[in-house]
């Protein structure tokens, strides 16, 4: 028998039934607006309710829309979406290293003092966990709200909580035959949903590589990987030697079917091209060795890219051609990589490394490569990127200093501001 008492209108029928809560509406005002979604900066408002966005304009506008809303001034702030780390391993925090940190003397003398680091260190355990987790609370509290996190441990699992949303990939190395047989034998029990992707083509089999891809594409899951970070990498894809050969040969990781045959290997974007990896979801990070052709190719890929400046500058690796993608059509995203690789993990301070390595870049496309791009390539656009209505009411308000009258101005201190940036989340 159905519960008549609980029909609408029934003198039974419980008062909020009758009248559900009202989602409060709240007006955030600010003098600066800043929406990355087409006009520039200017004074503005955003009206919210029930954690969403319900319209973004013109103060008058809006609260002549929204009469009852409750305002909040944001008095000498700029509201500005939440910014999206592209490329960060957490599992690496405890490997900071205390000091000037020089550059080393080559790629393959970071990776050989990385893995003894970790030797030495661990690469699991408390320790790792509290260090993975510190990074990840500074990252929330200087305004990122998800992380595309790359990891070979079980250590994300154990910082579940509130939070940044973290998309946490496994990663798989082997660049042997038979590593990558046994690693395509574990990725075949991996949990379902599980995202897993390749580490990069000087250090996974093309065998290997081309099995992850295809779990990830089966399962509409991003595919982030290292790209073209070194030159060391782009010789020993091209030709099959170069310090990374010998490093790899010296730790029993090399058995000579590394080399590829058949395809044109000059380069790792090319490589990837031709082994049919590169697609929209696929995710580029660093491509810091990328001519004019291989930017080509990506744009016709439709593949993404990820810059981490401050990486490529603690390692010496070199600058990213950023205005080849631009000029096809591609806004990278930003990411901070690890602190096994990087003094500092600021998504503000990697927008200062990239301005002062282009000092011609728009600064609002650099403010858009550390929002809306990373919030399309982890596939969040739809929540993030901008402040458009419809998207997370998770925004931030980042205090000014005195003295910005013009949009320039205030895109400037933006992209230059650095980890001296405190924003406030909305
Ligand atoms: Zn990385």
């Amino acid at each position: 028998m159905p519960d008549s008492s609980r029909n609408r209108g029934s003198w039974t029928t419980p008062w909020f039934d009758l009248y559900p809560p009202v989602k409060p509406i709240i007006i955030h005002r600010a003098p600066w607006l800043v929406t990355v979604a087409g006009a520039g900066p200017a004074a503005g408002a955003v009206a919210v309710a029930g954690g969403r966005i319900l319209a973004v304009g013109e103060f008058t506008e809006l609260r002549s829309g929204y009469p009852g809303a409750k305002v909040r001034d944001h008095h000498n702030c700029a509201l500005v979406p939440p910014l999206v780390n592209a490329h960060i391993h957490l599992e690496l925090s405890h490997l900071a290293q205390p000091g000037p940190n020089p550059v080393p003397g080559s790629f393959t003398a970071w990776v050989a003092g990385l893995l003894a680091r970790r030797e030495q260190l661990g690469a699991t355990g408390e320790n790792v966990v509290a260090a993975a987790r510190q990074t990840l609370d500074q990252q929330h509290r200087s305004g990122v709200i998800a992380l595309a996190d790359i990891g070979n441990t079980n250590t994300a699992a154990k910082l579940a909580g509130a939070g940044p949303l973290v998309l946490h990939f496994r990663e798989f190395l082997g660049l042997t035959r038979n590593a990558a047989r046994e690693n395509l034998a574990l990725l075949a029990g991996e949990p379902e949903m599980n995202r897993c992707t390749a580490h990069a083509p000087y250090s996974t089999h093309a065998d290997l590589i081309t099995g992850l891809k295809k779990r990830a594409r089966q399962r509409g899951h991003l595919f982030p990987l290292h790209v073209a970070e070194s030159a060391a990498e782009n010789e020993l894809v091209s030709s099959g030697s170069g310090e990374l050969k010998d490093f790899l040969r010296q730790r029993g990781f090399w058995d000579d079917s590394f080399q590829p045959t058949g395809i044109d290997n000059s380069g790792s974007v090319r490589y990837l091209h031709q082994l049919g990896i590169l697609d929209e979801r696929t995710l580029c990070v660093h491509c810091v060795h990328v001519g004019r052709e291989e930017a080509g190719l990506l744009a016709a890929d439709k593949a993404r890219v990820c810059l981490c400046p401050g990486s490529n500058r603690f390692l010496g690796v070199g600058r990213a051609p950023v205005g080849l993608f631009l000029q096809h059509g591609i806004l990278p995203a930003l990411g901070t990589d690890s602190l096994a690789s990087n003094r500092e993990l600021s998504m503000w301070r990697e927008m200062r490394l990239l301005h002062e390595d282009h000092p011609d870049l728009d600064p609002a496309a650099i403010l858009a490569m550390a929002t809306l791009s990373g919030a399309t390539a982890l596939g969040i656009g739809q929540d993030y990127g901008t402040l458009e209505p419809g998207k997370s009411a998770d925004f931030l308000a980042v205090p000014l200093p005195g003295g910005i009258r013009t949009p320039g101005q205030l895109l400037d201190y933006l992209v230059t501001g650095g980890p001296a940036i405190k924003p406030v989340w909305i």
